[in-house]
């Protein structure tokens, strides 16, 4: 059984939540996962340009500071997205970022975007998954020494909850690992946006997509789905296909947490905050409003334990009316059921245990 440590928002001028956020990362004993100089990703999400639940940079300060003082050097870091949006480059991403707050000034370390300009830079990573026999993982997360993982903890559309799981799974993987992750063919170019202007054409590494009469195809059996395609077309033509299975996602997604994971296995510490709890994701570029109190913050060394033990604690709090669960939930119910009713979030976390990656059984230590 695995140890979650919690904290509550409750704080007095003798104890601040700042305080209570580096008190976690002691009981997690995150100096003895550092060497010195060790580079250390915290691993984050900036949120999409218009979202305001993504977390509080002076959070992250606390962790960079901790680094630093056990002799590591840290870096911010996420990866390039999927679609086009505020974070599809790392131009716009670092901007994104600056914008909403996570500068030098603020937290005391540079941002790293992780995949390089254009979200192609990776290395393959071997899993022994279910589904996945290797994965794509951005190369400055893969080349750090040891990683803190900061997950804002939600609702998501295709996973039930995104946290911790997801924030390394998804969050570490580059474009190609994203694109494997959410579909499982080619993308498709819509005729109707196309203006035939071939920009697409010499960014396909592999000669996939020609253009005739003014539009482009995607030859299917070439396409190895990088990815890159989608984010350099002028008019956002070349769709992803988002028809994965809610369990293949899932599933694939901690087959790339391992992925991401490997090698820092006993590097690794895991915060994540309960708070601001949207129904959806913070890729969104806006945020509806949470669905239940904010809780608290978690600190573990087990990846599962800590999403299990936010799963939980979510469901044990009443939802809050006039947000996206249209019925009052009681405590006890489940939240992530009435937003998704089609998704089983339980999926995730039977297949992180089975992938080796942690318990879902764990122990809640207050501190
Ligand atoms: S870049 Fe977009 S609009 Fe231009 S040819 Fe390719 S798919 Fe069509
Ligand atoms: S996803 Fe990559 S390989 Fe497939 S068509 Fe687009 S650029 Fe080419």
């Amino acid at each position: 059984m695995s140890t979650v440590y919690f904290t509550d928002f409750r704080a007095t001028p003798k104890r601040s939540i700042l305080d209570k956020v580096g008190d976690l990362l002691n009981r997690v004993k995150l100096n003895t996962k550092i060497r010195k100089n060790d580079l250390v990703a915290i691993k984050l999400h900036f949120g999409e340009m218009g979202n305001t639940a993504y977390l509080r940079p002076i959070f992250l300060r606390v962790v960079a500071d901790k680094v630093k003082s056990a002799g590591g050097r840290s870096f911010l870091t996420d990866t390039n997205t999927l679609y086009k949006g505020s974070r599809s480059d790392s131009v716009d991403h670092l901007t994104t970022a600056v914008l909403n707050g996570f500068d030098y000034s603020c937290v005391g370390c540079p941002i790293v975007i992780a995949d390089g300009l254009r979200g192609g830079s990776g290395i393959k990573v071997p899993v022994k998954g279910e589904i996945l026999k290797e994965t794509s993982i951005a190369k400055d997360i893969a080349d750090a020494d040891a990683m803190v993982v900061v997950t804002h903890f939600k609702a998501h559309e295709l996973s039930g909850f995104g946290g911790t799981l997801k924030n390394i799974g998804m969050g570490c993987a580059t474009r190609e690992g994203k694109l494997v992750q959410h579909s499982g063919v080619a993308p498709q170019v819509n005729a109707r946006t196309c203006i035939g202007c071939k920009t697409c054409v010499p960014y396909c590494p592999v000669e996939a997509i020609s253009v005739k009469d003014k539009k482009a195809s995607i030859n299917a059996k070439k396409c190895i789905g990088c990815g890159e395609c989608i984010i350099i077309c002028p008019t956002k033509a070349i769709e992803v296909q988002w028809q994965q299975p809610a369990d293949v996602f899932q599933k694939k997604m901690v087959e790339y947490a391992c992925g991401a994971l490997k090698g820092k296995e006993k590097k690794s510490v895991f915060l994540s905050f309960v708070m601001q709890v949207s129904p959806a994701c913070d890729c969104y570029p806006h945020n509806d409003a949470p669905i239940v109190k904010d809780v608290g913050i978690l600190g573990s060394i087990d990846p599962v334990a800590i999403d299990a033990a936010a799963c939980d604690l979510v469901n044990n709090e009443e939802s809050v009316p006039g947000t996206a669960i249209k019925v009052r939930l009681k405590k006890g119910e489940d939240k992530w059921r009435a937003i998704y009713p089609s998704i089983d979030w339980n999926i995730q976390l039977d297949h992180a245990v089975k992938m080796g990656l942690g318990e879902r059984e764990y122990t809640i230590v207050k501190i």
